[in-house]
């Protein structure tokens, strides 16, 4: 079993593209966090600001009115305890003057219960006017309550300027209404005193009275805000419920942005104080800033992605090759190693770095006992030479591929005949040689075999000896040799005699083994390396000595006859000698003649073998001449 792991096929790329992932996420959020963070502590930073705003602006508008209120009970304390007569009111006309000391008071009025004017800082003449109808004097007049009262904001009588008005009731010693004693603030004071506070182009900061009545506000230079009513907005609707002070954040009714503000009741006075600032404006930093931070971290997440993405691709081919790797290696380890020839393959050093198994049978040694030992061990000292020439030229880049037949020895059997098939092979990288494949393969029986078939093909089953072809090859060679050579060439053509008969007396097989007997002679007398002896046809054979004068030739004739004399094998039909005898027929061609067709040299002992029978039979006649074989046993 191989298992996913094996094959390398893991999981890696799927975690390390999870991991990009995670990376990438991670940053984003981790981004969308800290942007959120930072926004919110803008607002919050903003909250405070606003707060601090409100505070400050509650005490100014407390301390602005306690001034007024402590001016108004001063006044009508004088009134009520001096009474309205005339001399007082010249009294109080400079006295008045001197109470408006501070810049925030506009101006200070008397009028008595009908609405007259008594006394006023303001330099008019006032003989003729009357204030009855404003709404603080019916309040004063149809009320006993004694406190100050805070109107709303109205255009003054006496400049036209708008005003707030403080006041209150003065009493005649029975407690009937007398008059009233009013202050007015102007709210352009406010207004001024507001715009020193940097709350933004589009923030601001009102005073409202608890009636929703908009008193003051900044950035309100055509005084359009003033004496609005905002008590149907949300903020005083549920204006009881609600604690004195508080953030709060609305879309303004007045001019529609949307805004953060923090709103203080006053606890002295029914006056409330209102610090916003635009949300966009207190935003627009952050916003700015998170834009250029959200446009780096978006690009380095995308960097991160695309990098991310090619590493992983990059991993994901490479285990993708590894894997067809190992799959290859796999297959290849299984084809060598269930291969019946031996695989292995040869280091430059000429090391056995892998053996197939197949080794065992082939060479009798395991792969175990082969690995690091010599490739070239064990080969026959012979083919050495032509094998460690084949691996030189392959390691040396000259051939790709090399075939040969060599001889190795067997652990146990000696030597055997191999095959061997030889590759380079290179280094993946640098398409250097590193090796050699070897696939070797025993050829021993195949040799044998094709040895076997090659002496078949050259010999006569009968005799053993050369054949007629063999003979006729090996003439045609030894011819060629001595026209070259200039060396002289015989041939002794040998007949039993009168052999139908022995056939017909003894039977076939009888005379089988007459000819084979005659074929011992023959080889035995074929002695020098070069000589050959053949069986030329039926009952005919013929000896070729190479190098050899008419001398030589007829000595070998000679002693061939006397061998088969020696042997002495019956032959009752051929008398005189009524043994088995031959007629030899030889020819000797010399160097002058050479030039001529072997065929001369053929026809020349086949005519003296014909002159041999002629003559009367167990005799050798040379080419040109009869040798009489001696009458020694007639
Ligand atoms: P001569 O003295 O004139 O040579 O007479 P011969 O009978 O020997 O000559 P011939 O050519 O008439 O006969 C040859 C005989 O040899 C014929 C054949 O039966 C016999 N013969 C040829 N080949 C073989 C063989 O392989 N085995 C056997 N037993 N006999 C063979
Ligand atoms: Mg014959
Ligand atoms: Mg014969």
């Amino acid at each position: 079993m191989v298992t996913n792991r094996e094959l390398g096929k893991t999981r890696l790329p799927l975690w390390a593209g999870g991991f990009v992932v995670l990376i990438c996420v991670a940053i984003l959020g981790l981004s969308v966090w800290r942007e959120w963070e930072t926004h919110n502590a803008d607002l919050r930073n903003a909250e405070i600001d606003v707060a601090n705003l409100a505070h400050s602006l509650v005490q100014h508008a407390d301390d602005t009115f306690e001034l007024a209120d402590t001016i108004l009970v001063g006044l009508v304390h004088r009134l009520e305890l001096d009474g309205t007569g005339p001399d007082t009111i010249a009294k109080l006309q400079t006295y008045l003057p001197t109470r408006k000391s501070s810049d925030r008071i506009r101006g200070i009025f008397v009028y008595d219960e009908t609405g007259r004017w008594l006394a006023t800082t303001e330099h008019v003449d006032f003989s003729r006017l009357n204030n009855s109808d404003r709404e603080y004097f019916r309040q004063h007049r149809d009320s006993p309550a004694k406190n100050t009262l805070i109107g709303r904001p109205i255009k003054s009588r006496a400049g036209g300027q708008w005003i707030i008005t403080a006041s209150r009731r003065i009493n005649h010693p029975d407690g009937s209404f007398a008059g009233v004693a009013l202050l007015t603030i102007d709210v352009a004071y406010f207004a001024k005193f507001y715009e020193r506070f940097d709350v933004g182009s589009n923030g601001s900061a009102s005073l409202l009275n608890d009636a929703g009545i908009m008193l003051a506000r900044s950035h309100d230079e055509t005084s359009a805000f003033i004496g609005r009513d905002l008590s149907n907005t949300p903020l005083f609707r549920e204006w009881k419920s609600r604690p004195a002070a508080a953030i709060y954040y609305f879309k303004s009714p007045l001019d529609g942005v949307q805004r953060l503000s923090y709103y203080q009741r006053s606890s002295r006075y029914p006056l409330m104080v209102l610090a916003s600032k635009s949300q966009d404006d207190v935003l627009a930093p952050w916003r700015r800033a998170a834009a250029v931070r959200t446009a780096f971290v978006l690009g380095l997440v995308v960097l991160i992605a695309v990098i991310g993405f090619y590493l992983v691709r990059q991993l994901w081919q490479r285990q993708r090759m590894a894997q067809a790797l190992v799959a290859n290696e796999a297959h290849f380890r299984l084809l060598a190693e269930q291969s019946s020839d031996m695989v292995s393959r040869i280091g430059l050093d000429n090391r056995l770095l892998y053996v197939s198994p197949s080794c065992v049978r082939i060479i009798g040694w395991s792969p175990e006992e082969l690995l690091g030992t010599s490739a070239v061990a064990g080969i026959h000292a012979d083919d050495m030479e032509r094998v460690e020439q084949a691996i030189a030229s392959l390691k040396n880049d000259e051939a790709e591929e090399a075939r040969f037949v060599y001889r190795q020895r067997h652990r146990d059997k000696g030597d055997i005949w191999a095959e061997a098939a030889l590759h380079v092979t290179r280094a993946s990288d640098s398409g250097e040689v590193d090796g050699v494949v070897a696939v070797v393969r025993d050829m021993t029986e195949q040799k044998d075999l094709q040895d076997k078939l090659a002496s078949l093909a050259t010999t006569d089953g009968l005799t053993g000896l050369a054949n007629r072809r063999a003979f006729d090859e090996r003439l045609a060679e030894e011819w060629a040799r001595a026209r070259r050579d200039g060396t002289q060439i015989s041939l002794l053509l040998i007949d039993v005699d009168h052999f139908k008969k022995f056939n017909d007396h003894y039977g076939h097989q009888a005379g089988d083994g007459c000819l084979r007997a005659l074929g011992r002679i023959l080889s035995a007398q074929a002695k020098r390396p070069a000589d050959l002896a053949a069986r030329y046809g039926g009952e005919e054979f013929a000896v070729l000595l190479p190098n050899t004068g008419p001398d030589g030739c007829a000595e070998v004739g000679e002693e061939i006859r006397e061998a088969l004399h020696d042997l002495a094998m019956l032959h009752a039909q051929n008398p005189p000698s009524r043994l088995v005898t031959a007629s030899i027929g030889a020819a000797t061609s010399l160097p002058s003649q050479t030039a001529l067709d072997c065929n001369t040299l053929v026809a020349g002992a086949d005519r003296a073998l014909y002159a041999a029978k002629d003559s009367g039979r167990d005799r050798m006649v040379m080419s040109g001449q009869v040798v009489p074989w001696p009458a020694k046993s007639a």
